[in-house]
């Protein structure tokens, strides 16, 4: 009985959940990427950040018991910072930041920040601390000024337009009439993926949170749309501790420490310049991109 009891209960609180917040996406998203097991210690705490440094020592992580996807990650993100992490599809880079907002637990090792574990703070005073523009934002069919609200649903209209501007939309605005009330979504204007990854940065910009995680499109964006998202990025990275997952290496040249993965494992990390001195795994993929690129420049 017991055996039917967890899943049942689990459903039906996430038929609750669901009822009730259809269209609170970060609850949604909290809800499909967190295991049931994934509870705050009954003596939890709040976090609380002071600088925003995070922490990864010695965690070791698997999905399933099978298969171990980190093996023995460590590494500091000092406040203020950008650190951005690249390697080959599945090597766990997504993992990483899946697990700073803690959606899963890990098997061992710790997860810190500003000294503190996240297993031992509320979740959601973790996740107020953290904001995400993930590789595919989600539009409601809304206006494009909900959209962005929705970062701070207690802001004002001149908020909501500062963090616009702040994300580099006000070019992108002044060419449509209706400007942020301009209705977006399946219902409304189709906006390129540049366009909502800059909607996603406004409505982090807006949550003003310490520390930000960008996980860079995979898609490939025309140089002016990557541009323009940089910007944004930089912008917004500016004074926050800053994890970018990142696809293409020009984006990243200026971060503070570059980790790069392997199959769960670091095995290199330091600056652009450090790296490619190094001559190594970072250097080759470096290499290989700059090929890609006169390619396309001469197709
Ligand atoms: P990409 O560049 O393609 O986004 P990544 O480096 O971010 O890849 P992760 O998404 O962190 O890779 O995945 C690391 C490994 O974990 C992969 O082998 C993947 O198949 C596995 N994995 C990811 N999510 C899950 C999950 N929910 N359940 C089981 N295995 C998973």
């Amino acid at each position: 009985m017991l055996q039917l009891y967890v899943p049942l209960n689990f459903l039906g609180v996430m038929y609750r959940e669901l009822k009730q917040s259809l269209v609170d996406v970060d609850k949604m998203f909290n809800l499909l990427h967190s295991a049931p097991d994934v509870l705050d210690a009954p003596d939890a705490n709040e976090l609380h950040v002071a600088h925003g440094r995070i922490e990864f020592k010695h965690v070791h992580f698997s999905y399933n018991p099978n298969r171990q996807i980190l093996h023995d990650v460590s590494f500091v993100v000092e406040p203020n910072t950008t650190t951005a992490i690249v390697g080959k599809s599945g090597a766990g880079k997504s993992t990483l930041s899946r697990l700073l907002f803690r959606f899963y637990d890990i098997d061992a090792g710790d997860v810190l920040i500003d000294g503190q574990s996240i297993a031992k703070v509320t979740q959601t005073s973790l996740r107020r601390a953290i904001g995400i523009v993930p590789q595919d934002t989600v539009l409601f069919n809304d206006s494009l000024g909900y959209n962005i609200q929705y970062g701070r649903p207690d802001a004002n209209a001149t908020e909501v337009r500062a963090a616009a501007s702040a994300a580099h939309l006000d070019d992108f605005l002044s060419r449509l009439p209706e400007g942020l009330d301009t209705a977006v979504g399946e219902r409304g204007l189709k906006i390129s993926g540049g366009e909502k990854q800059r909607v996603a940065i406004a409505r982090t910009l807006l949550k003003n949170t310490p520390i930000l995680i960008f996980d860079e499109a995979t898609s490939a964006l025309d140089s002016h749309a990557e541009k323009a998202i940089q910007s944004a990025f930089d912008d917004a990275a500016r004074n926050r501790t800053t994890l970018i997952v990142a696809h293409r290496l020009s984006t990243i040249i200026h971060a503070d420490q570059i980790l790069v993965m392997e199959a769960g494992r670091i095995i290199e990390r330091g600056t652009h310049a450090q790296l490619l001195a190094q001559n190594g795994s970072y250097a080759a993929m470096w290499a290989a991109q700059q090929e890609e690129r006169t390619i396309e420049a001469v197709a």
